[in-house]
């Protein structure tokens, strides 16, 4: 009887400090790890893209990458960068593929429920991009057109609610979408402000225009599993905060031409 008492008390020390362990610090799993895994884009230039010279992720977000691994782990190189795409972030982030997702991604209320994030670092703006020679000047004008989105974005999502008649075609990634548009399989391509930008630096022929006005405001944030201790988020909140306070994200507005 006593051996089993041992036993159970045994077993549920070991329970508690597995729980324990599990919920740690995911600040500490990192550091022992000597390195990061951040999930980022590589179609969204020019936050998350691959760079032509160098073959390596580049961009505004894999640059907040570099400076956290600078901060946390004393070296930028300490990052691996795993490609996500709008719909895989999250999966990405709860199975634990990666550490981070810094990939033009905004904070919404749906999205708190499942992951946590940090302040924002960015403030983006849905907007979309049509031909030059189109009747399209605003959202209304995109009634009974077709307009291309990236599924699992917040783009998609406010085009479903706020033009229910709007036709919506979605790809996977952006790479298939701006090919879609390219080649005239919508009216419209909507997403943030700042991706349709890094579309134009590249199509910059006068053949497209971006509207001018914005339907949403798109707060940019580290995003990252939900741990009971929440020391990931004070940690990240702290880095984020020093950026802004450092000068970092204005040189990096600057550095990829941002406003
Ligand atoms: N920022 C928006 C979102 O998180 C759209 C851009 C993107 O898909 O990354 O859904």
């Amino acid at each position: 009887m006593k051996k089993i008492l041992t036993l159970v008390i045994l077993m549920l020390i070991f329970l508690t400090s597995c729980g324990k362990s599990s919920e740690k610090s995911a600040v500490d799993e990192i550091i022992k790890r000597d390195f990061l895994i951040v999930g980022v884009k590589n179609d969204s230039k020019p936050f998350g893209f691959i760079s032509k010279t160098t073959g390596e992720p580049a961009g505004f977000d894999i640059d907040v990458a570099k400076y956290i691994a600078k901060d946390l782990l004393g070296d930028e190189m300490k990052v691996e960068f795993v490609e996500v795409n709008p719909n895989t972030r999250i999966e990405a982030i709860t199975s634990g593929k990666v550490d981070l997702v810094i990939a033009t991604m905004s904070v919404t209320p749906s999205r708190q429920y499942l992951i946590d994030f940090s302040i924002p670092y960015y403030y983006a703006g849905q907007t979309a991009l049509v031909r030059n020679d189109s009747d399209i000047y605003t959202f209304a004008d995109l009634k009974k057109k077709t307009t291309i989105v990236a599924l699992g974005t917040t783009a998609e999502k406010n085009i479903r609610n706020i033009i229910p008649a709007a036709r919506i075609v979605g790809y996977n990634n952006y790479k298939e979408a701006f090919q879609a548009f390219i080649e005239g399989k919508g009216d419209a391509l909507s997403t943030d402000d700042t991706i349709i930008s890094g579309f134009l630096m590249d199509y910059n022929n006068g053949e497209y225009r971006m509207l001018k006005n914005k339907i949403s405001q798109e707060p940019y944030a580290v995003a990252f599993k939900q741990y009971d201790d929440k020391k990931l988020k004070k940690t990240m909140d702290i880095i984020i905060t020093r950026m802004k306070k450092d000068g970092t994200i204005r040189q990096l507005k600057e550095k990829w031409h941002l406003h």
